[in-house]
């Protein structure tokens, strides 16, 4: 079976981001968010699939051919719900490439011995801040 596709759950500022520019590049895109209205986020030229629904249901994750995703973005705003779905994603459906947003360090290590990749956007902003701070002071 060809893995494919690119699915993304959250359909908020950073997950509606994301899929325009994966959209652009021509990657075949499934966004998924359980509230209607967070796709008039997306920009026009957006050609992805917009579903709604909850993305914790594995049926729907199986209907939207879960088992064909070759990377799944999990960037709803809480953590937990990433985490959960990032597991079911690895252990039950083998998605090659995993990447979930995480505001708390903390949960590091339950993503360890996995390939499981998180993005931090708190510590984004940090390393931000800091490189900014180094440029004004050149
Ligand atoms: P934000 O926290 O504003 O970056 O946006 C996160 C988005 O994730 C919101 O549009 C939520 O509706 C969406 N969201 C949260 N939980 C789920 C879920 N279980 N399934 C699908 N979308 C979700």
């Amino acid at each position: 079976m060809r893995r494919n596709k690119i699915i993304i759950v959250g359909c908020g500022r950073l997950g509606s981001s994301i899929a325009s520019m994966l959209y652009k590049q021509g990657n075949d895109v499934i966004l998924i968010d359980k509230n209607k209205s967070a796709f008039n986020k997306l920009l026009n030229a957006f050609g992805g699939y917009e579903i709604v629904g909850d993305a914790t249901d594995l049926e729907l994750l199986e209907k939207l051919y879960i088992k064909q995703a070759k990377e799944v973005i999990l960037v709803t705003g809480n953590d937990n719900v990433n985490l959960y779905l990032s597991h079911i994603c690895f252990y039950l459906y083998d998605v090659p490439n995993i990447y979930i947003r995480q505001e708390d360090n903390d949960k590091r290590k339950l993503i360890e011995n996995t390939t499981i990749k998180a993005i931090h956007p708190f510590l984004l902003s940090v390393d931000n801040y800091f490189s900014l701070r180094e440029s004004n002071n050149e």
